[in-house]
């Protein structure tokens, strides 16, 4: 570890949230070959730690240890799972700022928003504290006199939760709360970028009194612990965040056990911005749809739809917020624009902006590499986009904002909804017919009107199309940790 990651890890209030080795079992293990992955601060390309390059062997060890506490965890009363819960809401609450340095350092995004992750993160453990105690059944009036009909709420079983690197913290948490709340137990794979927020997460949980086994994290080989979780009769639900292509394979991989699915995939959200929005009000919302954790979610609006009359307007009040982004290590005060996590992420903005400018879109603001260097990349804004261009057909997933002139409603409904992804979608307009009209033409699981940040744990989160199956958050979230079951009590007159 160089000087720099060691005096960053100096910072951490509590040494020893900082954990590199997987957990199986209540165990902190190594990989059984001793193998290791590295973990890199993207904005300095120091290392931070060695964590375990786990794979099937260890998988399946997780998976058996899960599949054990199970029949123990599912029988405890929702009382006494929420208590847990709330305890390890606690405790992340109380380590925020640890958590909130880890996130920094594994994933770059700056000081302050992985504190708005970590607040974030934490609220989905204690909505599902709360929750755990109103799965409710229902009991349905009977075909005749000498039968009761009950319908019964039971935990799915075993969860495979494999999570991306964007959000080291509430990826996890928005899977796992809702898990452990109904009395399912869980193998958690993290992002190999990011596995250290999600192993300090796993120590509060131990902490919390969360028994050992109900909780693992393996990290490592990707293909092979997906393969160990797919193959396995065991594992019951596998819920995925990540790319349309890797959770395409997890759902194909499901079907040979037949396994609950649930994905939370790539987004392309449209972003429009009328004649009759308020000026402020758009600007703002845009800025932050678009250039939160660097343009690095998938819910970041990919493409940013403005009517005519207001183009130039917008254009100009958007160049002046965003050339106000300071650029840097997440940990300078007053950063607000982390690096990208890794090369191949800067190769695809470029490529993607190289594309536009040669298809005729003009570079408003930024536009290359920032001299930084590493893997930052300006602030960008980019005019006259079309729909042929690649960064209106695919996730830019970088901070880059794409300017696309239209003239009616209706063609930009067409234009926001010509795409294979349905996940977020924001507009900006004053009038309330239209943010009706509009809200329910868009092809897409979560609409913003006048608000760029909309997640929260109390809503569904979750796409349409080929964003995704499932929701996450609020009462709807635990059902795909849920199955039911109807049962039939006949003969009672006899
Ligand atoms: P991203 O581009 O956001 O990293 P990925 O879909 O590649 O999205 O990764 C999301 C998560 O899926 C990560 O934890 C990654 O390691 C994991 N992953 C990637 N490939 C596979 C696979 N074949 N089986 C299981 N998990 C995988």
């Amino acid at each position: 570890m160089s000087t720099d990651a060691q005096a960053a890890i100096a910072r951490l209030r509590d040494s020893g949230l900082l954990k590199s080795k997987g957990l199986v079992g209540g165990k902190w293990v190594d990989s059984y070959d001793g193998k290791t992955v590295q973990v890199q601060n993207p904005a300095t390309g120091d290392v931070i730690a060695n964590v375990p390059c786990m794979g099937k062997r260890e998988t399946d060890d997780a998976i058996s240890s899960a599949y054990n506490t199970f029949y123990s965890w599912s029988k405890r009363t929702a009382s006494e799972r929420s208590k847990c819960l709330r305890k390890w809401y606690d405790l992340i609450v109380s380590h925020k700022e640890d958590l909130a340095l880890l996130i920094t350092l594994e994933q770059g995004k700056p000081l302050k928003e992985a504190l708005g992750e970590v607040s974030y993160g934490a609220a989905f453990i204690e909505f599902f504290a709360e929750e755990a105690k109103r799965i409710y059944g229902d009991i349905i009036p009977p075909t005749s006199s000498d039968r009761r009909l009950f319908v019964l709420k039971q935990p799915v079983g075993v969860v495979g939760a494999i999570t991306p690197w964007n959000f080291p913290l509430a990826m996890i948490t928005r899977k796992v709360g809702p898990a452990l709340a109904c009395g399912c137990t869980v193998i958690v794979k993290p992002s190999e970028y990011t596995p250290l927020t999600a192993l300090a997460a796993a120590d509060l949980a131990l902490q919390a009194g969360i028994p050992p086994g109900a909780l693992n994290v393996v990290m490592g080989n990707a293909p092979d612990i997906g393969d160990s979780l797919l193959q396995s009769t065991q594992v019951r639900k596998i819920t995925f965040t990540g790319s349309t292509a890797v959770g395409k394979k997890l759902m194909a991989g499901s079907a040979n056990t037949v396994k609950k699915v649930s994905l939370e995939l790539g987004g392309n959200a449209p972003c429009i911005v009328f004649d009759d929005a308020d000026l402020d009000v758009a600007v703002k919302g845009s800025l932050a749809a678009k250039f939160r954790n660097s343009g690095q979610t998938c819910v970041c609006a990919n493409r940013i739809l403005v009517q005519e009359g207001i183009y130039d307007e917008f254009a100009n009040a958007l160049t002046k917020a965003v050339q106000n982004l300071q650029v840097g290590n997440g940990l300078v005060e007053g950063v607000v624009q982390g690096p990208l996590i890794n090369e191949a992420a800067v190769e695809k903005v470029e490529k993607f902006v190289n594309d536009a400018t040669s298809k005729g879109a003009n570079v408003i603001l930024g536009g290359k590499r920032h001299s930084l260097g590493m893997t930052f990349y300006e602030p960008t804004i980019l005019g006259n986009v079309n729909s042929e261009m690649l960064v209106s057909r695919e996730e830019v997933f970088g901070p880059v904002a794409p300017l696309l002139p239209f003239k009616t409603e209706e063609e930009a409904i067409k234009i926001a909804n010509d795409t294979n992804a349905g996940l977020a979608a924001y507009i900006f307009t004053k009038s309330i017919p239209r943010s009706w009209r509009v809200s329910e033409a868009l092809e897409y699981g979560l609409v913003g009107v006048n608000e760029g940040l909309i997640s929260t744990e109390v809503a569904p989160f979750g796409g349409a199309k080929q964003s995704g199956l499932g929701r996450e958050g609020s009462k709807y979230g635990i059902d795909e940790y849920l199955e039911l079951k109807y049962v039939c009590m006949g003969n009672l007159e006899a």
